[in-house]
């Protein structure tokens, strides 16, 4: 019997980290979406996607040098990566498309601690085949810049996703990064998603933040992101399971 054999950790995000790097970024890449989406379809029909569009409501996230929320910036990417995926012939999941929390408390901390229990819950339970969290990223040097991927170091298939959806974020940047392996990033759950979460940039550098803000740029970044998936599934290899 011919099983696809998964073995991950589940995770969800918690916390924003740090990371390295100095280039301004420069893209270089018009996706043509149209022309592009129907040549993923073999591969993605099908499949499950959970994308979770990091912070909303109370909660704005990361706020630029120029005072770009975060949290609007990961929605509108996430939107766009919706529409993406839905034209290839997935079911997508999403944890919000408004400007809103999950929590209800008064109180910031607690409302934290419900919104981020909700997250948990809704993306375990929506059992998909690749869970993408988005965010974007901060740091008090301004000169940092690129997006970045990260995975659970638990996860084999978590970093070969990751390692694909870095691949084609690097044409977007003249910074290059690596996708890393990050632990304070999630929170483990025993589930068949292949999970990882995408740092789209840097709101504290003022080139990238405006880049950011820009509709040319935040399509070219969910094609990006939706290439990095389509590469990743193209590759995945069926395994025979003998028991
Ligand atoms: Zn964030």
């Amino acid at each position: 019997m011919i099983k696809y054999v998964k073995m991950f950790v589940v995770a969800v995000l918690i916390l924003g980290v740090v990371v390295f790097g100095d280039n301004y970024v420069k893209s270089k890449q018009t996706a043509n979406i149209i022309h592009d989406v129907p040549g993923w379809s073999w591969v993605m029909g099908g499949k499950v996607v959970t994308i979770d569009a990091g912070h909303g409501g109370v909660d704005p996230g990361a706020v630029g040098v120029n005072n770009t929320l975060e949290k609007n910036i990961n929605l509108e990417i996430s939107k766009r990566l919706k529409l993406l995926f839905e034209q290839a012939g997935c079911q997508v999941i999403m944890l919000r498309e408004d400007d809103r929390d999950f929590g209800t408390s008064s109180k910031l901390l607690q409302r934290k601690r419900e919104d981020l229990a909700y997250r948990i819950q809704k993306a375990t339970e929506s059992n998909a085949d690749i869970y993408l969290s988005i965010h974007t990223n901060s740091f008090t040097d301004q000169r940092q810049q690129g997006p970045q991927v990260f995975y659970h170091p638990e996860s084999v298939e978590g970093k070969h996703l990751a390692q694909s959806i870095q691949t084609s974020l690097n044409k977007l940047s003249t910074k290059k990064r690596v996708a890393k392996s990050n632990q304070t990033y999630f929170i483990l759950k025993n589930t068949n998603m292949v999970a990882v979460t995408i740092e789209v940039g840097f709101l504290s550098n003022p080139q990238e933040e405006s880049k950011l803000n820009q509709v040319d740029y935040q399509g070219k970044m969910a094609m990006a992101i939706f290439e990095g998936v389509g590469n990743y599934l193209a590759a995945e290899k069926p395994v025979i399971n003998n028991d």
